[in-house]
């Protein structure tokens, strides 16, 4: 389980997370939503202890992310992952598979996003799409309780998304912990059993994804999220 207890963040002046309370239990699948710039990923590296929150406290199965040793529970797959452009994913695959120290066998996986034609060429070399199948194997490579993924779809082509997706789904029936972000709706509406809504630094909405179109009395969640936004920015407006 992830914890947030009264988590803000500011850099310099500007206040991206506000006094945030989050929690996400063993075993689900949740959905950080909102806009461009409302502080998804940086609250995401709050909890990888990447970016240290300016107050607050947050908590992995129980103990203080600030311990080193709770990194060993998550695995992370970022939303820009950069790595030496001229070692390949062969490479890569056995470097961090050494660094972690923990149990993995990536033939599997590169199998399933067909990564065995890339496996040898530098990872400069590679178009973006490829790259992410490459970092969706890192982070599903090792198996720890909890798995955090920031806009793992983005650029990926049909075919690997529905084989992400259901990645995603076999995980959870394995009993692992997911906090993923993303601006793909339909990728939300298929793995999610909860989405967290952040806006102006608040987490505004948390709970299933269906309730927010029960909310706004809207045909799908694309639409739910677009009639929330607006009717929170008129309340803002009026209150
Ligand atoms: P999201 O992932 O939701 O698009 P981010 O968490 O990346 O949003 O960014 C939220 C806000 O925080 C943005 O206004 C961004 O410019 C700012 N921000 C993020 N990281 C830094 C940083 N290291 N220094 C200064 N500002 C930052
Ligand atoms: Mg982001």
């Amino acid at each position: 389980m992830i914890e947030l207890k009264k988590v803000s963040k500011r850099f310099g002046r500007v206040e991206v997370l506000r006094n945030i309370d989050f929690y996400v239990p063993q075993g689900r699948v949740i959905s950080l939503l909102g806009p461009n710039g409302s502080g998804k990923s940086t609250l995401i590296k709050c909890i990888l202890n990447l970016v240290r929150p300016s107050s607050g406290e947050i908590f992995i199965n129980g103990a203080s992310s600030t311990h080193f040793a709770t990194r060993r529970d998550v695995s992370y797959m970022p939303q820009i992952a950069r790595f030496a452009e001229n070692i390949t994913a062969r490479q890569l695959f056995k470097l961090i598979g050494e660094l972690r120290s923990l149990n993995c066998d990536p033939a599997e996986l590169i199998s399933y996003f067909d990564l065995l034609s890339h496996l040898d060429k530098p990872l400069g070399e590679l178009s973006g799409g490829t790259r992410q199948k490459v970092n969706a194997v890192l982070a599903f490579l090792f198996d720890t309780p909890i798995i955090i993924l920031d806009e793992p779809t983005a650029g990926l082509d049909p075919v690997s998304r529905v084989n992400f997706k259901q990645l995603v789904l076999r995980e959870k029936a394995n009993g692992k912990t997911i906090l993923f972000t993303s601006h793909i709706m339909s990728d939300v509406e298929e793995v999610a059993d909860e989405v967290g809504f952040l806006l102006d630094g608040k987490i505004v909405f948390k709970d299933e994804p269906r309730k927010l179109q029960d909310m706004t009395q809207q045909p799908n969640l694309e639409k739910a999220i677009a009639s929330f936004i607006q009717s929170h920015k008129l309340h803002e407006i009026h209150s």
